[in-house]
């Protein structure tokens, strides 16, 4: 079966915007300055602006992004950094490339976030950091993660890869808490066309250590004061990204009314529909429902050409690359629920209502037909 409704559409995207972005492009090869320089500056500039704190750093990706702030952070072996299972491998991976030790905390059954008093419990004297990830777009809850982190003097770095422009209490993301970390990856809110990231911080030190170390630690051109990385970010993302940050606030708002439509259309469905914090603007990076026929549905909406996915369907402590942290299953009851039972919906600024109706009658056929063949 052919797509009909992809879970994520970049091609409308780009005929929207075609004109701007190979401008864009065409702007970086005309000048033949293919690494850092002023696009690169440009694009800091503006995404600094636009998380409302004093520096951003672009790098090579999102999970770069998180090694980086790990790394300036002074964060290393011995160490332990708190996060979630429920979320992409990156977060986790990113701890375990500085050699410290990821200690995994259950999620809140609602926001599906970090839950703040589980994290408030995995504190000890070797825990160095905590990130709480925004996901599916939706803030953490960052006043108690905060407030607890600031009581232990541990450092809060935010993975905001699926959160660009999403708010709490009116603080965007990347803004709440030490250091905000974003991927630019095609197919997040803000997407390159490649690999792309940045880190965002208030911290003098943080963004110079960063600015370094992502450019082999270099501090002339043939100077470097310390061992660095190759990890910078080039110019025809930022170009791209230049173009497109002007449209996110709108493409925000255009997922917010996808989302409206689908909570209206799915009302009454045997379902749980995805609950929006007091306090957040959601960045609706992903419509993600629960439901126990999880797997059928799965299968069954995409036989009909509806792009339905699961995120994540296997937990971080329950993934083989983490055998040896020793977790088993159950040890974090409500993410491998949600684990079980998540499905996440097609969703993207351009999305019509035809399609949104098309999605969800497919849903609610794919549904009676289940019910029939197991009564
Ligand atoms: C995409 C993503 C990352 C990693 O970003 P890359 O740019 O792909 O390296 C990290 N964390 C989360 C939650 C993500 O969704």
């Amino acid at each position: 079966m052919n797509t009909i409704v992809p879970l994520v559409d970049l091609k409308a995207q780009y005929e929207r915007i075609g004109p701007e972005i190979d401008a864009a492009m065409r702007r970086v090869v005309e000048s033949t300055g293919f690494i850092l320089g002023p696009e690169v500056r440009e694009f800091e500039d503006a995404f600094a602006e636009y998380c409302g704190v004093r520096h951003c750093v672009s790098v090579a990706s999102g999970t770069s992004a998180i090694e980086l702030a790990l790394r300036a952070l002074d964060v290393g072996p011995g160490d332990e950094v708190i996060t979630v299972a429920h979320t992409f491998i990156a977060t986790a991976e990113a701890i375990s490339a500085v050699g410290a030790k990821p200690v995994f905390v259950d999620i809140d059954p609602i926001s599906y976030t970090m839950d703040p008093a589980l994290m408030d419990a995995a504190i000890n004297d070797n825990t160095r950091a905590v990130i709480p990830v925004h996901l599916y777009g939706q803030p953490a809850d960052m006043t108690r993660i905060v407030e607890i982190a600031a009581h232990h003097g541990i450092a809060v770095i935010e993975d905001a890869a699926q959160a660009h422009g999403a708010e709490w209490r009116g603080v965007r993301t990347g803004a709440l808490g030490d250091v905000g970390c974003f991927s630019f990856y095609p197919g997040k809110n803000l997407g390159a066309y490649g690999d792309a990231g940045a880190v965002v911080t208030d911290s003098d030190d943080v963004a110079e250590q960063i600015r370094s170390l992502r450019n082999h630690g270099r501090q002339a051109k043939y100077l470097h004061d310390q061992i660095g990385f190759g990890l910078r970010m080039d110019a025809i993302q930022a170009a791209i990204l230049n173009a497109k940050l002007p449209h996110l606030d709108d493409w925000i708002q255009q997922r917010n009314q996808v989302a409206q439509q689908y909570d209206t259309l799915l009302a009454g469905f045997d379902l749980a529909r995805p609950v929006v914090s007091a306090h957040a603007l959601h960045g609706w990076h992903l419509y993600v429902v629960r439901t126990t026929m999880r797997d059928a549905l799965l299968s069954a909406l995409q036989e009909q050409g509806i792009g339905a996915g699961i995120h994540y369907p296997v937990p971080l402590h329950l993934q083989p690359a983490y055998a040896s942290l020793g977790y088993r299953s159950g040890d974090l009851p409500v993410t491998e629920q949600v684990a079980e039972t998540c499905l996440s919906l097609p969703i993207y600024p351009e999305m019509t209502t035809c399609q949104i109706e098309l999605v969800v009658d497919v849903y609610e056929s794919a549904t009676h037909a289940l019910a029939v063949s197991t009564t």
